[in-house]
Protein backbone atom coordinates (compact mmCIF):
# COMPACT_ATOMS: atom_id res chain seq x y z
CA UNK A 1 0.00 0.00 0.00
CA UNK A 2 1.36 3.46 -1.02
CA UNK A 3 0.02 6.96 -0.19
CA UNK A 4 -0.56 9.41 -3.08
CA UNK A 5 -1.55 13.17 -2.68
CA UNK A 6 -4.51 14.41 -4.85
CA UNK A 7 -5.73 17.53 -4.38
CA UNK A 8 -4.41 17.82 -1.09
CA UNK A 9 -5.72 15.45 0.44
CA UNK A 10 -4.34 12.42 1.48
CA UNK A 11 -5.76 9.27 -0.21
CA UNK A 12 -4.45 5.68 0.73
CA UNK A 13 -4.20 3.56 -2.49
CA UNK A 14 -4.33 -0.14 -2.62
CA UNK A 15 -4.62 -1.44 -6.41
CA UNK A 16 -7.46 -4.19 -6.02
CA UNK A 17 -9.30 -1.72 -3.37
CA UNK A 18 -9.53 1.43 -5.63
CA UNK A 19 -10.23 -1.05 -8.66
CA UNK A 20 -12.98 -2.08 -6.76
CA UNK A 21 -14.41 1.11 -5.41
CA UNK A 22 -14.32 2.46 -8.77
CA UNK A 23 -16.52 -0.42 -10.32
CA UNK A 24 -19.23 0.22 -7.26
CA UNK A 25 -19.19 4.01 -7.91
CA UNK A 26 -19.70 3.14 -11.97
CA UNK A 27 -22.60 0.50 -11.01
CA UNK A 28 -23.93 1.52 -7.89
CA UNK A 29 -27.58 1.83 -7.87
CA UNK A 30 -28.90 5.53 -8.34
CA UNK A 31 -32.15 6.79 -5.87
CA UNK A 32 -33.33 10.13 -7.45
CA UNK A 33 -35.60 12.46 -5.41
CA UNK A 34 -39.05 13.31 -6.81
CA UNK A 35 -41.35 16.41 -4.85
CA UNK A 36 -44.17 16.36 -7.01
CA UNK A 37 -46.84 19.44 -5.65
CA UNK A 38 -50.35 18.64 -7.67
CA UNK A 39 -52.20 22.66 -7.35
CA UNK A 40 -55.23 22.45 -5.43
CA UNK A 41 -57.36 22.55 -8.53
CA UNK A 42 -55.41 20.51 -10.48
CA UNK A 43 -54.83 22.70 -12.74
CA UNK A 44 -51.22 21.86 -13.13
CA UNK A 45 -48.09 19.93 -11.42
CA UNK A 46 -44.89 21.48 -10.42
CA UNK A 47 -41.74 18.91 -10.01
CA UNK A 48 -38.52 18.99 -8.48
CA UNK A 49 -36.08 16.39 -8.95
CA UNK A 50 -32.99 15.76 -7.57
CA UNK A 51 -30.80 13.43 -9.06
CA UNK A 52 -28.70 10.89 -7.21
CA UNK A 53 -26.13 11.70 -10.07
CA UNK A 54 -25.66 14.42 -12.59
CA UNK A 55 -27.93 12.98 -15.42
CA UNK A 56 -27.63 13.90 -19.10
CA UNK A 57 -30.50 12.39 -20.50
CA UNK A 58 -33.72 12.68 -19.21
CA UNK A 59 -37.71 12.14 -21.12
CA UNK A 60 -41.15 11.04 -20.70
CA UNK A 61 -42.67 7.99 -22.22
CA UNK A 62 -45.27 9.80 -24.14
CA UNK A 63 -44.59 12.21 -27.38
CA UNK A 64 -47.23 14.51 -26.50
CA UNK A 65 -45.48 14.82 -23.31
CA UNK A 66 -44.14 18.20 -24.71
CA UNK A 67 -46.93 20.26 -25.28
CA UNK A 68 -48.01 19.82 -21.86
CA UNK A 69 -44.71 21.09 -20.26
CA UNK A 70 -44.83 24.67 -19.32
CA UNK A 71 -41.44 25.50 -18.39
CA UNK A 72 -38.38 23.36 -17.09
CA UNK A 73 -34.80 25.07 -15.58
CA UNK A 74 -31.96 23.66 -13.95
CA UNK A 75 -32.79 24.30 -10.50
CA UNK A 76 -28.94 24.54 -9.81
CA UNK A 77 -27.85 27.05 -12.23
CA UNK A 78 -31.62 28.79 -12.99
CA UNK A 79 -30.75 27.88 -16.42
CA UNK A 80 -34.04 27.04 -18.53
CA UNK A 81 -34.18 23.84 -20.38
CA UNK A 82 -36.27 23.22 -23.58
CA UNK A 83 -38.02 19.91 -24.59
CA UNK A 84 -38.07 18.34 -28.07
CA UNK A 85 -41.15 16.06 -28.13
CA UNK A 86 -40.71 13.93 -24.82
CA UNK A 87 -36.74 14.67 -24.59
CA UNK A 88 -35.75 17.32 -22.75
CA UNK A 89 -32.28 19.20 -24.02
CA UNK A 90 -29.42 18.82 -21.43
CA UNK A 91 -25.64 20.23 -21.48
CA UNK A 92 -23.63 18.05 -22.11
CA UNK A 93 -22.37 18.08 -17.93
CA UNK A 94 -25.67 16.89 -17.53
CA UNK A 95 -28.05 18.51 -14.62
CA UNK A 96 -28.25 17.09 -10.95
CA UNK A 97 -31.75 19.28 -10.13
CA UNK A 98 -34.58 19.70 -12.22
CA UNK A 99 -37.67 21.99 -12.32
CA UNK A 100 -40.45 21.69 -14.47
CA UNK A 101 -44.52 22.65 -14.36
CA UNK A 102 -46.96 20.37 -16.22
CA UNK A 103 -50.45 21.81 -17.61
CA UNK A 104 -52.76 18.84 -15.82
CA UNK A 105 -55.76 20.36 -17.28
CA UNK A 106 -55.02 20.19 -20.94
CA UNK A 107 -53.59 16.80 -20.01
CA UNK A 108 -56.46 15.71 -18.21
CA UNK A 109 -58.81 16.95 -21.41
CA UNK A 110 -56.70 14.85 -23.28
CA UNK A 111 -56.61 11.77 -21.51
CA UNK A 112 -59.28 8.87 -22.70
CA UNK A 113 -61.01 8.61 -19.73
CA UNK A 114 -61.78 12.26 -19.73
CA UNK A 115 -65.50 11.84 -20.81
CA UNK A 116 -66.95 9.47 -18.44
CA UNK A 117 -64.69 11.11 -15.39
CA UNK A 118 -66.91 13.43 -12.55
CA UNK A 119 -65.16 16.81 -11.20
CA UNK A 120 -63.87 15.14 -8.23
CA UNK A 121 -60.80 13.66 -10.16
CA UNK A 122 -58.70 13.06 -12.76
CA UNK A 123 -56.83 10.91 -14.81
CA UNK A 124 -53.50 11.81 -16.19
CA UNK A 125 -50.99 9.18 -17.29
CA UNK A 126 -47.41 9.52 -15.40
CA UNK A 127 -46.09 8.80 -19.31
CA UNK A 128 -47.56 12.85 -19.96
CA UNK A 129 -45.77 14.45 -16.72
CA UNK A 130 -43.06 11.74 -15.26
CA UNK A 131 -40.06 13.17 -17.11
CA UNK A 132 -36.86 10.95 -16.09
CA UNK A 133 -33.68 9.49 -16.62
CA UNK A 134 -33.31 5.88 -18.03
CA UNK A 135 -33.55 3.66 -14.90
CA UNK A 136 -31.18 0.96 -14.84
CA UNK A 137 -32.53 -2.67 -13.43
CA UNK A 138 -31.83 -1.44 -9.64
CA UNK A 139 -32.44 2.23 -9.85
CA UNK A 140 -35.12 3.89 -8.48
CA UNK A 141 -37.23 7.12 -7.57
CA UNK A 142 -38.40 7.98 -4.67
CA UNK A 143 -41.81 10.45 -4.97
CA UNK A 144 -43.43 12.35 -2.97
CA UNK A 145 -46.77 13.51 -3.67
CA UNK A 146 -47.88 16.89 -2.38
CA UNK A 147 -52.00 17.18 -2.86
CA UNK A 148 -54.04 19.03 -0.80
CA UNK A 149 -56.87 18.31 1.80
CA UNK A 150 -58.04 15.04 1.83
CA UNK A 151 -57.34 14.52 -2.44
CA UNK A 152 -55.37 11.36 -2.85
CA UNK A 153 -53.23 9.84 -5.77
CA UNK A 154 -53.61 6.47 -7.46
CA UNK A 155 -50.31 5.29 -9.11
CA UNK A 156 -48.85 1.89 -10.27
CA UNK A 157 -45.74 2.39 -8.46
CA UNK A 158 -45.09 0.58 -5.51
CA UNK A 159 -46.75 2.32 -2.38
CA UNK A 160 -44.18 3.07 0.23
CA UNK A 161 -46.54 4.74 3.13
CA UNK A 162 -49.95 4.05 3.90
CA UNK A 163 -51.18 7.56 3.44
CA UNK A 164 -50.13 6.76 -0.62
CA UNK A 165 -48.15 9.90 -0.91
CA UNK A 166 -44.97 8.42 -1.20
CA UNK A 167 -44.27 5.71 -4.27
CA UNK A 168 -41.17 4.04 -5.56
CA UNK A 169 -41.04 4.06 -9.31
CA UNK A 170 -38.01 1.22 -10.77
CA UNK A 171 -38.02 0.23 -14.07
CA UNK A 172 -40.49 -1.65 -15.49
CA UNK A 173 -41.32 -2.63 -19.41
CA UNK A 174 -44.44 -0.73 -21.04
CA UNK A 175 -47.06 -2.45 -22.77
CA UNK A 176 -49.48 0.77 -22.93
CA UNK A 177 -49.88 3.80 -20.91
CA UNK A 178 -50.85 3.24 -17.30
CA UNK A 179 -53.29 5.83 -15.50
CA UNK A 180 -53.14 7.87 -12.50
CA UNK A 181 -55.40 9.11 -10.76
CA UNK A 182 -55.96 12.65 -8.56
CA UNK A 183 -58.38 13.66 -6.53
CA UNK A 184 -61.43 12.24 -4.51
CA UNK A 185 -62.28 8.61 -5.75
CA UNK A 186 -62.77 5.60 -3.87
CA UNK A 187 -59.83 3.11 -3.48
CA UNK A 188 -59.32 0.26 -1.06
CA UNK A 189 -56.52 -2.80 -0.06
CA UNK A 190 -57.97 -6.59 -1.13
CA UNK A 191 -55.13 -8.40 0.49
CA UNK A 192 -54.82 -12.30 -1.61
CA UNK A 193 -52.35 -15.13 -0.72
CA UNK A 194 -48.68 -12.82 -1.39
CA UNK A 195 -50.13 -9.56 -2.10
CA UNK A 196 -51.89 -6.66 -1.35
CA UNK A 197 -54.10 -5.22 -4.24
CA UNK A 198 -54.52 -1.79 -4.46
CA UNK A 199 -58.51 -1.10 -5.95
CA UNK A 200 -59.35 2.06 -7.24
CA UNK A 201 -62.87 3.21 -8.91
CA UNK A 202 -62.62 6.92 -10.53
CA UNK A 203 -65.73 9.27 -9.31
CA UNK A 204 -67.88 9.35 -12.31
CA UNK A 205 -70.73 11.45 -13.03
CA UNK A 206 -73.65 8.72 -11.44
CA UNK A 207 -72.66 6.94 -8.60
CA UNK A 208 -70.98 3.62 -7.77
CA UNK A 209 -70.26 2.26 -4.60
CA UNK A 210 -66.64 0.21 -5.08
CA UNK A 211 -67.37 -1.98 -1.86
CA UNK A 212 -69.48 -4.65 -3.29
CA UNK A 213 -67.24 -5.27 -6.21
CA UNK A 214 -64.58 -6.31 -3.72
CA UNK A 215 -65.32 -9.59 -2.75
CA UNK A 216 -65.65 -10.37 -6.67
CA UNK A 217 -62.20 -9.02 -6.82
CA UNK A 218 -60.55 -10.69 -3.62
CA UNK A 219 -62.39 -13.99 -5.47
CA UNK A 220 -60.47 -13.77 -8.91
CA UNK A 221 -57.11 -13.14 -7.83
CA UNK A 222 -57.34 -16.31 -5.28
CA UNK A 223 -58.33 -18.31 -8.30
CA UNK A 224 -54.80 -17.18 -9.77
CA UNK A 225 -53.12 -17.29 -6.48
CA UNK A 226 -54.31 -21.36 -6.43
CA UNK A 227 -52.10 -21.79 -9.04
CA UNK A 228 -49.11 -21.95 -7.21
CA UNK A 229 -50.12 -20.42 -3.54
CA UNK A 230 -49.56 -17.01 -4.10
CA UNK A 231 -50.57 -14.23 -6.40
CA UNK A 232 -48.14 -13.52 -8.90
CA UNK A 233 -47.35 -9.71 -8.28
CA UNK A 234 -47.48 -8.82 -4.59
CA UNK A 235 -47.96 -5.12 -5.50
CA UNK A 236 -50.73 -5.37 -7.86
CA UNK A 237 -53.26 -2.88 -9.08
CA UNK A 238 -56.65 -2.91 -10.14
CA UNK A 239 -58.63 -0.26 -11.59
CA UNK A 240 -62.41 -0.79 -12.40
CA UNK A 241 -64.23 1.72 -14.89
CA UNK A 242 -67.66 1.78 -14.90
CA UNK A 243 -68.34 2.31 -18.55
CA UNK A 244 -72.36 1.30 -18.04
CA UNK A 245 -72.89 -1.10 -21.19
CA UNK A 246 -70.68 1.30 -23.65
CA UNK A 247 -67.99 -1.29 -23.79
CA UNK A 248 -66.65 -3.74 -26.42
CA UNK A 249 -69.22 -6.46 -25.49
CA UNK A 250 -72.22 -4.00 -24.12
CA UNK A 251 -73.70 -7.58 -23.09
CA UNK A 252 -71.23 -8.68 -20.38
CA UNK A 253 -70.75 -7.38 -16.92
CA UNK A 254 -66.77 -7.27 -17.44
CA UNK A 255 -66.88 -5.99 -21.33
CA UNK A 256 -63.28 -4.76 -21.74
CA UNK A 257 -59.98 -5.58 -19.63
CA UNK A 258 -56.25 -5.08 -20.28
CA UNK A 259 -53.15 -5.18 -18.19
CA UNK A 260 -51.25 -2.12 -18.35
CA UNK A 261 -46.99 -2.42 -17.57
CA UNK A 262 -45.82 1.14 -17.11
CA UNK A 263 -43.87 1.40 -13.80
CA UNK A 264 -45.93 -1.11 -12.19
CA UNK A 265 -48.49 -3.89 -13.40
CA UNK A 266 -52.09 -2.52 -13.55
CA UNK A 267 -55.04 -4.80 -14.34
CA UNK A 268 -57.91 -2.04 -15.98
CA UNK A 269 -61.05 -3.45 -16.35
CA UNK A 270 -64.55 -1.70 -18.09
CA UNK A 271 -67.32 -2.79 -15.58
CA UNK A 272 -70.93 -2.75 -16.65
CA UNK A 273 -71.73 -1.09 -12.62
CA UNK A 274 -75.65 -1.37 -13.58
CA UNK A 275 -75.25 -5.52 -13.85
CA UNK A 276 -75.21 -7.19 -10.11
CA UNK A 277 -72.25 -8.62 -8.70
CA UNK A 278 -73.13 -11.58 -8.61
CA UNK A 279 -72.84 -11.89 -12.47
CA UNK A 280 -69.12 -11.17 -12.01
CA UNK A 281 -67.65 -13.91 -10.95
CA UNK A 282 -68.13 -16.30 -14.12
CA UNK A 283 -66.83 -13.52 -16.84
CA UNK A 284 -64.13 -14.71 -18.78
CA UNK A 285 -62.48 -11.54 -19.32
CA UNK A 286 -61.43 -10.53 -15.69
CA UNK A 287 -59.42 -14.02 -15.34
CA UNK A 288 -57.88 -13.61 -18.33
CA UNK A 289 -56.24 -10.22 -17.39
CA UNK A 290 -55.08 -11.33 -13.92
CA UNK A 291 -53.70 -14.80 -15.51
CA UNK A 292 -51.53 -12.60 -17.69
CA UNK A 293 -49.46 -11.57 -14.86
CA UNK A 294 -48.34 -15.58 -14.39
CA UNK A 295 -45.86 -14.75 -16.95
CA UNK A 296 -43.48 -11.48 -17.54
CA UNK A 297 -44.36 -8.98 -20.06
CA UNK A 298 -43.02 -10.49 -23.78
CA UNK A 299 -41.58 -9.24 -26.65
CA UNK A 300 -44.60 -8.14 -29.38
CA UNK A 301 -43.48 -11.07 -31.54
CA UNK A 302 -43.85 -13.39 -28.97
CA UNK A 303 -47.62 -12.08 -27.28
CA UNK A 304 -49.09 -15.60 -28.55
CA UNK A 305 -47.03 -16.98 -25.58
CA UNK A 306 -48.93 -14.49 -23.15
CA UNK A 307 -52.45 -14.64 -25.08
CA UNK A 308 -52.32 -18.25 -25.44
CA UNK A 309 -51.26 -18.95 -21.94
CA UNK A 310 -53.90 -16.78 -20.44
CA UNK A 311 -56.68 -18.55 -23.07
CA UNK A 312 -55.66 -21.88 -21.48
CA UNK A 313 -55.71 -20.29 -17.41
CA UNK A 314 -58.86 -18.21 -18.09
CA UNK A 315 -60.94 -21.47 -18.43
CA UNK A 316 -58.90 -23.62 -15.81
CA UNK A 317 -59.16 -21.44 -13.10
CA UNK A 318 -63.24 -20.70 -13.13
CA UNK A 319 -63.54 -24.59 -13.39
CA UNK A 320 -61.26 -25.06 -10.50
CA UNK A 321 -63.11 -22.59 -8.25
CA UNK A 322 -66.24 -24.12 -9.97
CA UNK A 323 -67.52 -20.63 -12.20
CA UNK A 324 -67.98 -23.37 -14.78
CA UNK A 325 -68.25 -26.94 -15.26
CA UNK A 326 -65.25 -28.84 -15.93
CA UNK A 327 -67.15 -29.64 -19.20
CA UNK A 328 -67.85 -26.01 -20.44
CA UNK A 329 -64.06 -25.42 -19.82
CA UNK A 330 -62.67 -27.91 -22.04
CA UNK A 331 -65.41 -27.15 -24.61
CA UNK A 332 -63.93 -23.66 -24.68
CA UNK A 333 -60.66 -24.91 -24.94
CA UNK A 334 -61.36 -27.76 -27.37
CA UNK A 335 -63.30 -25.03 -29.49
CA UNK A 336 -61.16 -22.61 -29.02
CA UNK A 337 -58.05 -24.74 -30.01
CA UNK A 338 -60.07 -25.38 -33.41
CA UNK A 339 -60.37 -21.75 -34.30
CA UNK A 340 -56.87 -21.23 -33.47
CA UNK A 341 -55.95 -24.28 -35.94
CA UNK A 342 -58.11 -22.56 -38.93
CA UNK A 343 -57.08 -19.27 -38.35
CA UNK A 344 -54.06 -17.65 -40.77
CA UNK A 345 -52.93 -21.17 -41.76
CA UNK A 346 -49.91 -20.19 -43.78
CA UNK A 347 -48.60 -18.70 -40.64
CA UNK A 348 -46.31 -19.39 -38.01
CA UNK A 349 -47.18 -18.17 -34.60
CA UNK A 350 -44.40 -15.59 -34.87
CA UNK A 351 -45.57 -14.01 -37.72
CA UNK A 352 -48.98 -14.08 -36.69
CA UNK A 353 -48.19 -11.92 -33.38
CA UNK A 354 -46.45 -10.05 -36.14
CA UNK A 355 -49.15 -9.61 -38.38
CA UNK A 356 -52.37 -7.52 -38.01
CA UNK A 357 -54.27 -8.62 -35.21
CA UNK A 358 -57.99 -8.98 -37.26
CA UNK A 359 -56.66 -11.36 -39.64
CA UNK A 360 -54.57 -13.87 -37.42
CA UNK A 361 -56.45 -13.08 -33.53
CA UNK A 362 -57.30 -16.54 -32.87
CA UNK A 363 -54.32 -18.21 -33.93
CA UNK A 364 -52.64 -15.95 -31.27
CA UNK A 365 -55.04 -15.76 -29.25
CA UNK A 366 -54.69 -19.93 -29.06
CA UNK A 367 -51.08 -21.15 -30.38
CA UNK A 368 -49.71 -20.44 -27.05
CA UNK A 369 -52.87 -22.32 -25.34
CA UNK A 370 -52.13 -25.45 -27.39
CA UNK A 371 -48.45 -25.00 -25.70
CA UNK A 372 -49.81 -24.44 -22.41
CA UNK A 373 -52.16 -27.76 -22.43
CA UNK A 374 -49.29 -30.05 -23.93
CA UNK A 375 -46.72 -28.80 -21.42
CA UNK A 376 -49.13 -28.99 -18.63
CA UNK A 377 -49.96 -32.75 -19.44
CA UNK A 378 -46.51 -34.09 -20.35
CA UNK A 379 -45.33 -31.88 -17.48
CA UNK A 380 -48.13 -34.06 -15.11
CA UNK A 381 -47.07 -37.07 -16.63
CA UNK A 382 -43.68 -37.58 -16.73
CA UNK A 383 -43.55 -36.17 -13.23
CA UNK A 384 -46.54 -38.42 -11.72
CA UNK A 385 -48.42 -35.07 -11.32
CA UNK A 386 -45.43 -34.12 -8.57
CA UNK A 387 -45.34 -30.87 -11.54
CA UNK A 388 -47.54 -29.09 -13.63
CA UNK A 389 -47.53 -25.61 -15.64
CA UNK A 390 -48.78 -24.53 -12.25
CA UNK A 391 -45.70 -25.62 -9.90
CA UNK A 392 -42.89 -24.63 -12.65
CA UNK A 393 -45.03 -20.87 -13.10
CA UNK A 394 -44.78 -20.50 -9.39
CA UNK A 395 -41.28 -21.08 -9.52
CA UNK A 396 -40.78 -18.18 -12.47
CA UNK A 397 -42.31 -16.29 -10.09
CA UNK A 398 -40.30 -16.46 -6.97
CA UNK A 399 -37.22 -16.22 -9.51
CA UNK A 400 -38.49 -13.10 -11.77
CA UNK A 401 -41.85 -11.96 -11.05
CA UNK A 402 -42.42 -9.17 -11.67
CA UNK A 403 -39.78 -8.50 -13.71
CA UNK A 404 -38.55 -5.11 -15.05
CA UNK A 405 -37.96 -5.74 -19.06
CA UNK A 406 -39.47 -7.44 -21.95
CA UNK A 407 -38.51 -11.10 -22.18
CA UNK A 408 -38.03 -12.88 -25.63
CA UNK A 409 -40.24 -16.18 -26.01
CA UNK A 410 -37.04 -18.57 -25.86
CA UNK A 411 -35.50 -16.75 -22.92
CA UNK A 412 -39.17 -17.02 -20.97
CA UNK A 413 -38.62 -20.82 -22.27
CA UNK A 414 -35.24 -21.89 -21.68
CA UNK A 415 -35.96 -20.40 -18.26
CA UNK A 416 -39.29 -22.55 -17.44
CA UNK A 417 -36.99 -25.84 -18.56
CA UNK A 418 -34.49 -24.95 -15.53
CA UNK A 419 -36.98 -25.50 -13.35
CA UNK A 420 -38.55 -29.50 -14.18
CA UNK A 421 -36.60 -32.55 -13.92
CA UNK A 422 -37.06 -33.51 -18.27
CA UNK A 423 -37.09 -29.70 -19.86
CA UNK A 424 -39.52 -29.73 -22.76
CA UNK A 425 -40.21 -25.91 -23.40
CA UNK A 426 -37.70 -25.23 -25.59
CA UNK A 427 -38.54 -28.02 -27.81
CA UNK A 428 -41.88 -26.72 -28.18
CA UNK A 429 -40.87 -23.59 -29.20
CA UNK A 430 -38.22 -24.58 -31.52
CA UNK A 431 -41.12 -27.11 -32.85
CA UNK A 432 -43.99 -24.89 -33.10
CA UNK A 433 -42.87 -20.73 -33.25
CA UNK A 434 -41.62 -20.45 -36.72
CA UNK A 435 -43.52 -23.39 -38.23
CA UNK A 436 -46.38 -22.38 -40.96
CA UNK A 437 -49.11 -24.54 -38.88
CA UNK A 438 -50.83 -24.58 -35.89
CA UNK A 439 -49.73 -26.57 -32.46
CA UNK A 440 -51.63 -29.93 -33.84
CA UNK A 441 -53.93 -30.65 -30.06
CA UNK A 442 -56.19 -33.23 -31.19
CA UNK A 443 -54.06 -36.52 -30.78
CA UNK A 444 -53.67 -35.12 -26.78
CA UNK A 445 -56.95 -34.33 -26.46
CA UNK A 446 -58.30 -37.48 -27.79
CA UNK A 447 -55.88 -38.94 -25.05
CA UNK A 448 -57.17 -37.28 -22.50
CA UNK A 449 -60.59 -38.00 -23.49
CA UNK A 450 -61.94 -34.83 -24.65
CA UNK A 451 -64.67 -34.78 -27.77
CA UNK A 452 -67.24 -33.01 -29.88
CA UNK A 453 -70.31 -35.26 -29.84
CA UNK A 454 -73.11 -32.60 -31.54
CA UNK A 455 -71.17 -29.90 -30.75
CA UNK A 456 -71.09 -30.47 -27.11
CA UNK A 457 -67.92 -31.54 -25.43
CA UNK A 458 -67.56 -35.54 -24.05
CA UNK A 459 -65.24 -36.49 -21.30
CA UNK A 460 -64.43 -40.25 -21.14
CA UNK A 461 -63.52 -41.42 -17.95
CA UNK A 462 -61.87 -44.52 -18.85
CA UNK A 463 -59.45 -42.68 -20.98
CA UNK A 464 -55.76 -43.45 -21.16
CA UNK A 465 -55.27 -39.79 -19.55
CA UNK A 466 -58.73 -39.04 -17.57
CA UNK A 467 -56.92 -38.49 -14.59
CA UNK A 468 -54.12 -36.06 -15.53
CA UNK A 469 -57.36 -34.33 -17.06
CA UNK A 470 -59.66 -34.44 -13.94
CA UNK A 471 -56.28 -32.97 -11.89
CA UNK A 472 -56.10 -30.05 -14.54
CA UNK A 473 -59.26 -29.05 -13.29
CA UNK A 474 -59.28 -30.22 -9.88
CA UNK A 475 -60.78 -27.63 -7.13
CA UNK A 476 -57.65 -25.39 -5.17
CA UNK A 477 -57.94 -24.49 -1.85
CA UNK A 478 -57.02 -20.76 -1.59
CA UNK A 479 -56.04 -20.03 2.17
CA UNK A 480 -57.45 -16.21 2.33
ZN1 LIG B 1 -54.88 -11.07 -23.14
Amino acid sequence: MRTIIINNQRVRRQAPACILLLLLAATAPAAHRYDIAVADDFASMTVRAQFDRPVTSVYARSRDAGQYLLDAEDCDSGQPLSARTRRLSLPETGIRCLRYRVDLDQAARDERLYTILGNDNIAVSPTVWMWRPRLGDNDEIIATFDLAGSASVFLPWQPLDAAGKRYRLAASPQSGSAIALFGHFQQALVDVPGATLRVALPTTTGHVDLEPFLPWVSATAASIAGAYGRFPNPDANVLLLPVGNRGCDSDSAVSFGRVVRDGGETIELMINQNQPVTNYYAEWTPVHEFSHLLLPYLDREQRWISEGFAQYYQNVFLARAGQHSTADAWQKIFEGLERGRESAPGMSPNAAARAPMRDTRMKVYWSGAALALMADVQLRRQSGGRESLDTVLGQLQACCLPSAYSWSGIELFRKLDEFVDAPLFAALYRQYADAASFPDARPLLSDLGISLVDGSVQLDPAAALADVRDAITAPVDVDQ
